[in-house]
């Protein structure tokens, strides 16, 4: 039969036949109450309490906080902010705030409390949930921040905070939660909704604000699940030692909650001895936190091998800043600990890269599965990466080109909080990371620095990174930190500060021959300043401006 030319091929159905179900957290904080209600939360709190709870009883009172929550006039779109450490009542706070329609805005308590004035000020905070601990630190900026309505007072122990007669504006924790009614359930949000705000630490400039929503952070919370991925699944024990207020603790917390995985608190003590206790006690199976953290427990089970039952521990996360080869190394072979690389940003929400070793490249020698191992992987499901140079001309996939990180994804800031910054995004869509990397033919990033860190060498550029890694793996080097001095001729040249371990000497002249094996001449730097401790910001990066200022001049000066 001859068709008319209209109806053949058959038409292409305009709608797909789905559901628009809305990607929220209230389906994530659903799941934990209806199939995980028995599984356990930890935490570690300030005045020591090791203090047991389950996702039933999380859920029961999370909902009675944001009931207590609404009755204090709090409603869509407000900012709840938080200033605590890591805990059930954060958790708590974590889910209400996002499910009941408002904005968690988690404050930094590492800043200076200017800062964090500026960051709750600009984000116009309205409640407060802070740590009886931390009272001192919200006294010193709360006069500045005009939009405060309540403070709500978090006891250092299980029970409530103990009463200030001086403070009777505040509100206790627990008296909000039994203000609660017992019968009230989350309004239904949608998933492009504000859920939570978390500022950028301002490593580059002044702090901005970067705001998540229910759908980017449900998406995000998949990735973290997915098993190539960081893999949580319920039969793991979670311990965030990342800080809740440092890009979310890298999602842990929510993928936990999506999945029932045991979450264990460390709170306030993140001394590794503390750290190492509560391992073992829980039978922790992924911990997650900065190279410094980790630098600590390496140093501790070196020093007593035999001391810890860490056999539960099927992988410890490490991101924020490079994870050293040195230190990936020493776990595995001393430690049979599994090291996972990730790489992400708070304008990530943050994973952005996770250094899994493919298939492809699993039959590289163990010096060069190191390597890789201590790159930052490739990209998530769903996270796109390339790099270009000064001028935006995408560069090669070579493992050698060095040119800015660019990424886009359902999790990646589209702008900053108040439109600042919009520099930071190209005319095509892609968000400008400030990380200078090189990226190999499989695809595995390697930071080889932040922008304004690279070290410009007459017309070389020299990756501090890179020198940092090679003198950590000098058996008397604690830490090593490269940044730019200022040279006459060179313009910049390497400098390297260096935190030595514990009754361990080295001379400059061994550091230098050391690293001539790993690096080009060119790049050996030129001066060692041999120090007790490495300046860092309040997320536990090497704080390099404060090196540059003190050592800057030590090339020029006679
Ligand atoms: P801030 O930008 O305020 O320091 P973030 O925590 O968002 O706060 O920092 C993101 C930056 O941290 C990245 O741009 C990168 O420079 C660095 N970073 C994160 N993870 C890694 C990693 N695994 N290796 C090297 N650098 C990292």
């Amino acid at each position: 039969m001859h068709l008319p030319k209209a109806s053949y091929p058959p038409p292409i159905m305009a709608h797909a036949r789905m559901m628009d179900f809305p990607l929220t957290l209230t389906h994530l904080f659903d799941r934990a109450r209806r199939y995980f209600p028995k599984g356990e939360v930890v935490s570690r709190l300030a005045d020591g309490t090791l203090h047991r709870t389950t996702y039933g009883e999380i859920a029961r009172r999370t909902l009675l906080l944001a009931s207590g929550l609404s009755k204090l006039g709090v409603k869509k779109g407000d900012r709840v902010a938080t200033l605590a450490w890591n805990h059930y009542r954060h958790l708590e706070t974590y889910l209400a705030a996002p499910c009941m329609g408002a904005t968690l805005h988690t404050l930094n308590l590492r800043l200076h409390p200017d800062e964090i004035g500026y960051i709750a000020r600009h984000a116009e905070d309205q409640i407060v949930i802070v740590d009886h601990s931390l009272l001192p630190l919200l006294q010193k900026f709360r006069a500045h921040v005009p939009s405060i309505r309540k403070v709500i007072v978090m006891a250092d122990g299980p029970g409530k905070a103990p009463d200030r007669p001086e403070a009777s504006a505040e509100l206790d924790y627990e008296a909000v939660i039994a203000s609660g009614d017992p019968k009230y359930e989350f309004p239904e949000v949608g998933e492009r909704d504000e859920a939570a705000l978390c500022y950028t630490s301002g490593t580059t400039g002044n702090p901005k604000g970067v705001l998540y929503s229910h759908r980017s952070m449900t998406l995000h919370t998949l990735a973290t699940t997915m098993v190539d991925s960081l893999g949580v699944g319920e039969r793991d024990v979670v311990l965030p030692v990342v800080p809740m207020f440092h890009a979310n603790a890298w999602g842990l917390p929510y993928a936990c909650v999506a999945t029932g995985a045991k979450l264990v608190f460390p709170g306030p003590k993140l001394d590794a001895e503390s750290l190492l206790d509560l391992m073992v006690k829980e039978k922790v199976t992924l911990a997650g936190g900065v190279p410094t953290i980790w630098l600590g427990i390496l140093a501790v089970l070196d020093a007593a091998p035999k001391k810890y039952d860490l056999t539960a521990m099927r992988t410890m996360l490490v991101g924020g800043s490079a994870a050293p080869a040195a230190m990936i190394d020493g776990f595995k072979k001393r430690h049979g600990i599994d090291i996972l690389h990730a790489w992400g940003m708070t304008e990530m929400s943050p994973l952005g890269t996770i250094c899994r070793i493919k298939n492809a490249v699993s039959d590289r020698d163990d010096a060069a599965l190191l390597e890789t191992k201590a790159s930052q992987g490739f990209a998530a499901a769903f996270v796109e990466t390339r790099h270009a140079d000064d001028e935006g001309h995408v560069l090669p996939w070579d493992g050698a080109t060095m040119g800015e990180l660019e990424v886009r994804g359902p999790w990646v800031a589209s702008s900053y909080v108040g439109d600042e910054g919009k520099d930071r995004w190209t005319k095509d869509g892609w968000f400008k990371t400030g990380d200078v990397v090189t990226i190999d033919s499989e695809g595995y990033v390697r930071i080889c620095d932040r922008s304004k860190d690279v070290i410009k060498s007459g017309g070389e550029w020299i990756s501090s990174v890179a020198l940092e890694n090679a003198l950590m793996a000098h058996p008397a080097v604690l830490e090593a930190a490269v940044f730019a001095a200022h040279h006459e001729k060179w313009s910049e040249r390497p400098v390297a500060a260096v935190v030595l371990k514990k009754d361990q000497r080295a001379t400059k002249e061994e550091l230098a021959k050391h690293l001539e094996g790993s690096v080009s001449k060119i790049w050996l730097p030129d001066a060692y300043v041999f120090v007790d401790q490495i300046p860092r910001t309040s997320t536990g990066k090497f704080l390099k401006s404060k090196l540059r200022a003190t050592y800057g001049d030590i090339l020029t000066k006679k």
